[in-house]
């Protein structure tokens, strides 16, 4: 489930040809100015030698010299904006275009303190590339609002079903402003991981970040990746949980349950509430069998961080 180190590899790839594609771009449109505007070259090349010359003079300390040089640099730079312009160019024309003008294609962002970022476009390349990894694409073709009936329910169902929709709806709707968490509950089969599913689908279609794991993958992941007994070798899995802009876990309760998990559960809901990330997490258990499972904390932090979503109806794997 986690990027391994090939996988890495292939999204700074994707990168490096990004940047190589607007480069390219690039040069093509400035051989098209400089056609039309044949003394641009000369021009330039003046402006660089005018620039290497004042900064060797100030580096020798000849102040006076230096101010000289500036002016007629700065006279030279007026000259190329007006060359430009008046052949109804502007600077940007000669600029690259980058897919991300926040990273530059490069897949990261420097801090004000020098320090490396993962840019919003990695995170959801990697978001992508682990989606496409646990075949969710396929699901979420089937599962999703546009898929979704309420022929199978009546009654006091019914009404479960369309108040837990609207809830659904809401957490897209207003995604980008509210942080909440969400907990599906209720028996087998009565449509939990169909509405994470919706709700992944939208929110991947706005392009955000959504990494949807059954609850054994992620425990099972995480325990390779801490112990080391994975060959391939997982790509910094951890802070892809920690950092994503929704997890779903979905059948919370599946998974071989020990105080590893439950360590590592508790760790992730407190990490993502820190960083105001939003989760949703999908079981069959009650909220006593929680608590027994996973402890008092667990159980607490889901009643004081959770709204709370029951489902309830028949088992729809064996209706449809
Ligand atoms: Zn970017």
């Amino acid at each position: 489930m986690p990027l391994t180190n090939q996988q890495y590899q292939d999204i700074m790839r994707e990168y490096s040809d990004l940047r190589m594609q607007a480069e390219e771009e690039a040069d093509r449109r400035r051989a098209a100015i400089e056609k039309s505007l044949p003394e641009l070259p000369a021009l330039e090349r003046r402006i660089a030698s005018l620039s290497v010359q004042e900064t060797k003079l100030r580096l020798n300390q000849h102040e006076e010299e230096a101010a000289g040089v500036r002016q007629d640099l700065e006279e030279a730079m007026q000259q190329r904006l007006k060359m430009l312009a008046d052949g109804g160019f502007s600077e940007a024309d000669l600029a690259p275009v980058y897919h991300c003008p926040m990273c530059r294609d490069t897949g990261y962002i420097t801090r004000p303190d020098g320090s490396l970022e993962k840019c919003r476009c990695f995170k959801v390349r990697e978001t992508r590339v682990l989606y496409h990894q646990s075949n969710l694409e396929g699901l979420l073709e089937q599962q999703n609002f546009d898929t979704l009936t309420y022929e199978y329910h009546t009654g006091e169902d019914l009404s479960h079903l369309k108040g837990a929709v609207s809830i659904c709806r809401d957490f897209v709707n207003s995604f980008e402003t509210n942080y909440r968490n969400l907990l599906f509950c209720g028996t087998v089969g009565t449509g939990k991981s169909f509405l994470s599913c919706c709700i992944a689908s939208e929110l991947l279609k706005k392009g955000h970040s959504v990494v949807y794991l059954s609850s054994q993958s992620l425990f099972d992941a995480l325990a390779r990746e801490r112990f080391g007994t994975s060959a391939d070798e997982p790509y910094d899995f951890q802070s892809s949980l920690y950092d994503c802009e929704l997890l779903i876990v979905d059948d919370l309760g599946t998974e071989m349950t020990n105080s590893f998990v439950e360590t590592q559960l508790f760790a992730l809901m407190n990490e993502r509430a820190l960083r105001r990330r939003s989760m949703i997490i999908s079981t069959n258990l009650t909220m006593g069998d929680l608590q027994k499972r996973y402890t008092d904390r667990v159980a607490s932090r889901i009643l004081e961080r959770y709204d709370i979503v029951r489902l309830t109806g028949p088992d729809l794997r064996t209706l449809r």
